[in-house]
């Protein structure tokens, strides 16, 4: 693995003197070569609006943006690239089904099932929805280890329970949800469920017809690819009943200021001028990720959190937040009542980049009675000297207070 730290140039850098540490790769992944370069490229020689042009540049942006929502389609397993909408990322796929769901299948008195752990991105929209429809939350807790309570989970549906929403893999606990379970319990119910990939798409293998997902959300920008771009998958059968999301250009049929008639999936969901050279880039690193191998990320990255974890808990007063055994490359964590902004600006001062705070959580950080914690985040990049310079680092922090 220590070979592709060549292709990430921002990798090499010092901070403050010392070599970057670069361990918060939940918030944001760094961007191989082969990334910019596909993006630089396509600026410099073929930069053109999709879609309606019939000129020769058009014709082919429109060629490499359909081609990578292709790609998109085979990395997540979809049957038809008319299930594959591009979006600015999960926070906006997620409000996409809120809004269009919400409208035509959600009326007051209906309720969502999320869990105690999503990230604010998967509460917001339903809570948007619940003050303009009169719709409820319904909430699954979670064990004090971190994981999801399926019984109780069960015990939330009712006649009135219209659709689940929750994430694979939690961007604060690392816990891996049984998603599977979750989605086969919600539709013997006859429930959709949404799935929020953020956290699972970069660093697991996900396949939306295994998992049955109806409709499943994830980032470019944590998978190696830009900001700005990210994709909702929806079962096609869904998708052709939700009504569009925003008008404008591109999602119309035929306009006359009598009547409007829409576009097909999945050009129904995407009015404006697309983001096509971010989805050049988000091809790119889908394509990049493919050729190391979703499996060989998983267990290298398995490894690494292994070890992480195994060397952080020989530090005195180390509390490691969420013990789930099924859990990706994430670790928060609290020393002693050492605060975690100190500790993280501390850290930072060392060259490693931890994040800190309530990592847009706060009911589970509510659930969990703290206020934040610092979390390292792996990437396939990442390296066991990093994790022994992350170690040295908060141990020789904490002994500083
Ligand atoms: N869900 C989860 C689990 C996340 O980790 C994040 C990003 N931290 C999001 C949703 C939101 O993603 P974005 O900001 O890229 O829309």
């Amino acid at each position: 693995m220590y070979k592709v730290r060549a292709d990430f140039p921002i990798l090499e850098q010092q901070v403050y003197g010392k070599p970057l540490v670069y361990l918060d790769n939940a918030a944001t992944t760094q961007k191989p070569r082969a990334v910019i370069d596909a993006m630089a490229e396509e600026y410099y020689t073929v930069n053109a609006n999709v879609h309606r042009g019939v000129h020769y540049l058009s014709q082919r942006a429109t060629d490499l943006h359909e081609g990578s929502r292709e790609a998109v389609r085979q990395f997540i397993h979809a049957v038809s690239t008319r299930e594959i909408i591009f979006t600015r990322g999960t926070t906006e796929s997620i409000n996409l089904v809120a809004a269009c769901f919400g409208e035509q299948f959600m009326h007051e008195g209906d309720e969502v099932i999320v869990s105690v752990m999503e990230h604010h991105s998967n509460i917001v929209p339903w809570q948007l929805l619940a003050s303009r429809k009169g719709i409820k939350l319904r909430v699954i807790p979670m064990t004090d280890k971190g994981e999801l309570e399926l019984e109780a989970y069960e015990q939330l549906f009712n006649e009135h329970t219209r659709i689940v929403s929750v994430a694979h893999v939690s961007n604060v606990l690392g816990t891996v949800n049984p998603v599977q379970r979750i989605i086969q319990i919600a539709h013997a119910h006859g429930v959709p469920v949404l799935i929020d990939a953020a956290q699972s798409v970069p660093h697991l293998a996900v396949d939306v017809q295994q998992l049955d997902a109806d409709f499943l959300a994830f980032s470019g920008h944590k998978i190696y690819g830009p900001t700005g771009i990210g994709v909702l998958y929806g079962k096609e059968e869904w998708l052709e009943k939700l009504p569009p999301y925003q008008g404008g250009g591109e999602m119309i049929g035929h306009v006359s200021f009598e009547h409007t008639t829409f576009n097909e999936l999945p050009f129904k969901f995407e009015a404006g001028t697309p983001d096509f050279v971010g989805t050049t880039g988000l091809a790119a690193a889908l394509h990049y990720v493919e050729q190391i191998g979703i499996d060989e990320i998983a267990a290298y990255e398995t490894s690494l959190t292994d070890y992480a974890l195994q060397q952080l808990r020989t530090i005195p007063d180390m509390r490691i937040i969420g013990e789930a055994p099924e859990r990706g490359a994430v670790i928060s964590f609290l020393v002693g009542d050492i605060h975690p902004f100190d500790m993280g600006t501390l850290l930072d001062r060392l060259g490693i980049a931890v994040r800190t705070g309530h990592h847009c959580a706060q009911p589970l950080m509510q659930r969990l009675g703290i206020e934040g914690t610092l979390r390292a985040s792996f990437s396939f990049y990442n390296t066991m000297e990093e994790v022994d310079a992350l170690v040295a680092a908060v141990r020789r922090v904490s002994q500083m207070f």
